[in-house]
């Protein structure tokens, strides 16, 4: 395991430790102008399409990513550490992919994993707490085999789970208290991405704006709060967020936006999921019913509104002017059997 390509493991941050070399010295000294604009590029491409893997330097990798740190919680959005922490993840995993053996990497993450032939045998204290944010049935315990408390897992699922645990790791402390100094001395440098930052935001407002926000009922405000803090959605509820906003008259592009700060977010699979809950396949399906989203464990309570409504598009119409798409057609259709979600 090279260490600058996993820089959020403990022999990355041992290396770095044995260097030496302080915040002010990344600050400060022309020699490490590299790592410095390394860490930029690491919050830039948090906030785009991601971490590019490319990097002069192992010296520059490794340092960049706590010069990084410090710059990210000069910043203090927690929409900018979340971003980040995935892009970590992500852009470890496709490190992970090329590797031949992840187990010294798994072991530093805090997994015990051994090798079982083709498979890898892991304790289910050690699944669970990244395999139970992941949605796909694949991933729930019952529908795991349990040996003596352990359970299989091919190594591409090992990855995911790693995946899971690198941005546990990255998000872990940051905020980070930094001092006003050292982030005034770095204004430069975070003057460009607090720009890509309000652009960004500005946009997700925008595409919510558009529906009026403020009229969605509680339970579409709570999966919005879940998703946007990073949190999986169970299957069922995803199916009804998706549902609901195409349904008030979001873009499909717009859903997506909103899905974008998932764990497992994947591009492809998520368009191909909205555009068929939207009608790609000629029938266009609508939310759950209060009744249903209560069944499922989607209906957080209820507000005085709620208790004059049977559907949340009641609730939304009522409460805002009326935005729900008229179009009859492609054909609708309401509850199951619905599709996977995004
Ligand atoms: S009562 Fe209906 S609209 Fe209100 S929170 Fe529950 S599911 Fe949503």
């Amino acid at each position: 395991m090279n260490a600058a390509d996993y820089p959020f493991t403990r022999e990355a941050a041992e290396e770095v430790r044995k260097a030496g070399y302080t915040i002010e010295d990344l600050l400060g000294r022309r020699a490490f102008l590299p790592v410095r604009r390394r860490a930029a590029v690491r919050l830039l491409g948090a906030l785009a399409e991601g971490i590019p893997p490319e990097y002069s330097h192992s010296q520059v990798e490794l340092f960049s990513y706590p010069f990084a740190r410090v710059m990210v919680s000069c910043l203090g959005d927690d929409h900018l550490i979340r971003r980040y922490a995935l892009a970590e993840a992500k852009l470890a995993g496709r490190r992970m992919a090329k590797e031949g053996d992840l187990l010294d990497l798994a072991r530093d993450l805090g997994l015990t994993p051994s090798r079982a032939g083709d498979l890898i045998r892991l304790h289910f204290s050690q699944y669970l707490p990244a395999a139970s944010r992941m949605h796909s049935s694949k991933w729930k315990l019952v529908n795991r085999s349990l040996k003596g408390g352990f359970l299989s897992v091919t190594s591409g699922e090992l990855l995911r789970l790693m995946e899971e645990l690198a941005r546990d790791r990255v998000q872990k402390g940051l905020p980070l208290p930094v001092s006003p100094e050292i982030c005034a001395g770095i204004e430069e440098l975070l003057h460009p991405i607090r720009l890509e930052l309000q652009s960004t935001l500005s946009r997700d407002r925008a595409d919510l704006g558009a529906v009026q926000e403020g009229a969605f009922p509680p339970c579409i405000r709570a999966m919005l709060d879940q998703v946007a803090a990073g949190v999986n959605l169970a299957h069922t509820a995803r199916f009804a967020l998706t549902s609901f906003l195409l349904q008030i008259g979001m873009s499909v592009e717009g859903v997506m936006a909103v899905f974008n700060t998932s764990p497992d977010f994947d591009c492809e699979r998520t368009r191909y999921q909205v555009e068929h809950i939207a009608g790609s396949s000629g029938t266009r399906y609508k939310p759950p019913s209060c009744a249903t989203m209560a069944t499922y464990g989607n209906c957080p309570g209820e507000d005085d509104l709620c208790r004059r409504v049977t559907h949340p598009l009641s609730y939304y119409r009522k409460k805002g002017r009326s935005k729900i798409n008229p179009s009859p057609s492609p054909s609708q259709a309401e509850g199951g059997p619905p599709p996977r979600p995004p």
